[in-house]
């Protein structure tokens, strides 16, 4: 059966889509602790403490409300395996298994709508739609967040505000077609373009289902066809979209103020906010 593994890496929160003919087992090692909830079986990897599984628990039935509620066009085809591994790295969605993973180490509960989302959606589409509507459930949930990736210290229109202030926006036709989302802590310029897509991704998503509603957003979702579903050349529903998130976001904070919020170590993406 063919299988999709969409990853992302925390702390680097770099995306990784990779489709083959294998399915991902899991990793060798001792006997998991499974543990049943209405909508998971959590399978821990890691043996860790009931109390982290108690608040794991409740913060995955509760995202899968949250998150299913916006989908709800959308059906699961199973019951969700939610697997905690032992060590630190990437949390992962394999579609192919209506699985998910995170790493016992670095827990991040806050990722969770994030990777339902992708679960929801079945990853069917191109990258930059898949990515936006996840970074909007995310920020939809959770309003006040600023810690989520992969924006870091202010929300995606804030981080757009900045690029249009210095002139290092990716046009919508770039990053529409973009595939690369893979990014990591080693600062390449790569690494920044790929982060400033997500971004733009999520900002793009937001601008679209404020401007056009969900309906539409899911309508451009299923046909693909920017213009015909949204009604404009690429290039004046690009001007539309930077000029709502300018007039949104004055005053939005520097590239560094804003990692400086959150004690990011993601610097490197200065440089490609001021178009370096
Ligand atoms: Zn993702």
């Amino acid at each position: 059966m063919r299988s999709c593994v969409v990853r992302f890496v925390v702390p680097s929160i770099a995306l990784l889509v990779a489709c083959g003919s294998e399915p991902v087992a899991l990793d060798e090692g001792p006997e998991p602790i499974l543990y049943d909830t209405p909508n998971f079986l959590i399978v821990d990897e890691a043996g860790v403490p009931a109390a982290v599984i108690d608040s794991l628990s409740e913060a995955l039935e509760m995202e899968w409300e949250r998150v299913g509620a916006f989908f709800a066009e959308f059906i699961l085809p199973d019951r969700i395996t939610f697997i905690l591994r032992a060590g630190d790295g990437s949390p992962f969605v394999t579609v192919g298994e209506n699985s998910m993973s995170q790493w016992a180490s670095t827990l991040a509960l806050n990722y969770i709508p994030h990777q339902l989302a992708h679960l929801w959606t079945r990853y069917t589409r191109r990258p930059f739609l898949e990515e936006g509507i996840a970074v909007y459930v995310t920020e939809f949930l959770m309003p006040e967040n600023r810690d989520v990736h992969p924006y870091r210290g202010q929300v995606p229109h804030a981080w757009v505000a900045l690029f249009e202030l210095n002139g290092s926006t990716l046009s919508l036709f770039s990053a529409y077609r973009a595939r690369n989302f893979v990014f990591s802590f080693a600062g390449s310029s790569q690494d920044a373009l790929a982060w400033q897509v997500f971004i733009e991704a999520g900002s793009f998503t937001r601008w679209v289902i404020d401007t056009f509603g969900r309906d539409v957003w899911f309508e451009l979702f299923r046909s693909d066809d920017l213009g015909g579903t949204l009604g404009g050349s690429t290039a004046e529903l690009e001007d539309a979209w930077f000029r709502t998130v300018r007039e949104a976001y004055p005053n939005q904070l520097s590239c560094e103020e804003a990692l400086g919020t959150v004690g990011s170590r993601e610097v490197f993406w200065c440089s490609r906010a001021r178009g370096q």
